[in-house]
């Protein structure tokens, strides 16, 4: 994807405060972050988000995912984490080319990553056991 900035950082063509890097996989420090050390994991291919995203690297992203997560929390002494992945607009994305955020938390700090509880409703229920039954 020539105009996606996510292929350019990835592919190494835009700079970008990098923390890790293999064949697979750019890792990034976010340029707005949310909290300190808002890291965004970056595939080098391009799939606009998790649908199109390989199967193979899906798991490979959530092993660095966890291995990164580790290094940050260890190193920044954050007292929680927060691993976040948006598809779609309506879902808050805005770069269309698949990443993960690792938001690191702070006792204390509301960076506003929270949403309305509703009560479960039966007709949804139903409805959704019936998509995997
Ligand atoms: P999302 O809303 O899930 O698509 O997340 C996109 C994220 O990319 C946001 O948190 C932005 O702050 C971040 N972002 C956008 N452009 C850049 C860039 N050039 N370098 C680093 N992070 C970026
Ligand atoms: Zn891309």
């Amino acid at each position: 994807m020539s105009d996606c900035i996510f292929c350019k950082i990835a592919n190494g063509e835009i700079p970008s405060a990098t923390l890790f890097q293999d064949d697979d996989f750019r890792v990034i420090l976010d340029v707005g972050p949310a909290s300190k050390g808002h890291t965004l994991i970056l595939p080098k291919s391009h799939a606009a988000n998790i649908y199109e995203l390989d199967d193979e690297l899906a798991g490979k992203a959530f092993i660095l995912a966890k291995k990164i997560a580790r290094k940050l929390s260890e190193g920044l002494k954050c007292d929680g984490m927060n691993i976040i992945q948006n598809n779609g607009q309506s879902a808050g994305q805005t770069v269309f080319h698949f990443h993960m955020h690792l938001i690191p938390r702070y006792e204390g700090q509301d960076i506003g990553i929270e949403w309305h509880h509703a009560e479960l409703k039966q007709e949804d229920k139903e409805e959704i056991m019936k998509l995997f039954s």
